[in-house]
């Protein structure tokens, strides 16, 4: 499989997956946006741009490029156990997914890991570009960890180029802002992360934030107690983002970009200084 040939099918099914579901959710929106797209679309495809960039510079240091390396030294749990090739492909798919799940319990629960990751909840509104927006620095370290497990369970090179197309079309999919018709979207929550999953995860609460954490496949939510089928205010009261990062400002790139270096955003420091101003006055009048 050439690198050409690669990038062609990943940077194919992404454009394709992205003009379908923008369409699908211009013509058919789920929520109204309460920021709308102007404020974010231009943020939110800088990072993806910046995000592909990156990637690319890498060049030879892929997860592709780990699993042919793997294959050619024979490393590996699935060589180990000498697992026919069809098998391989399916459990590598499924394996990595499992992995890309426990990355982010993790990138939740770990603070420092959790400032990276948290600019991708910090969207005010969730449709298909909140879907390619996480941090460079987040890529990078998800793609090492995906290159670890790759050389240690020895999954094909092609089980690679189908995760990675999924876990893009699926998180392109999933941040849509549209929903299934009900009895399509009962059945799909077993196969599929949909949209209406997905959302309880952006949630302001932090609860909901903490759960719904798959992007491909919705088992292991069910199989490790993270899952939550609808929001606690339901779909007209849920608030989509974090408590911090509120403004309209914060959704420029390079406020994106510096995030993960701030406690808060500038602007509620500033607007806090007053009331904390107050307060130490109100304190000072006091005998
Ligand atoms: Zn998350
Ligand atoms: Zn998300």
């Amino acid at each position: 499989m050439s690198a050409g040939l690669v990038i062609a099918i990943r940077v194919g099914a992404a454009a394709a997956v992205f003009v379908a579901m923008a369409l699908w959710e211009w013509l058919a929106p789920r929520r109204r946006l309460a920021t709308g797209r102007r404020p974010r679309w231009p943020g939110n495809l800088g990072i993806w741009a910046i995000d592909s960039v990156a990637i690319r510079l890498l060049g030879p240091l892929t997860v592709v490029g780990a699993a042919l390396l793997a294959a050619d030294k024979g490393w590996g749990l699935f060589v180990l156990l000498g697992l026919p090739y069809w098998t391989a492909l399916v459990a590598g798919v499924i394996a990595l997914d499992l992995v890309i799940y426990a990355q982010h319990v993790v990138f939740h629960h770990v603070p420092w890991l959790w400032r990276l990751h948290r600019m991708h909840h910090a969207d005010l509104d969730i449709d298909v570009t909140t879907g390619v927006r996480f941090h460079p620095l987040e890529i990078l370290l998800s793609l090492a960890i995906k290159m670890a497990a790759v050389v240690a369970l020895g999954v094909p090179a092609e089980a690679v180029v189908i995760f990675e197309v999924l876990l893009n079309a699926t998180s392109l999919f999933n941040h849509s802002n549209v929903a299934l018709p009900p009895r399509l979207e009962r059945v799909a929550r077993w196969i599929v992360v949909t949209p209406q999953m997905h959302q309880v995860h952006h949630s302001i609460a932090r609860d909901e934030t903490d759960s719904n954490f798959g992007f491909n496949l919705p088992w292991w939510d069910r199989l490790f107690g993270t899952y939550r089928a609808a929001p606690k205010a339901g779909e007209a009261g849920l608030t989509i983002g974090l408590p911090i990062f509120r403004e309209r400002a914060e959704l420029r790139l390079w406020r994106l970009l510096t995030q993960p270096f701030r406690d808060a955003s500038e602007l509620v420091q500033a607007a806090d200084r007053p009331d904390q101003n107050q307060y130490r006055q109100r304190n000072s009048q006091q005998p």
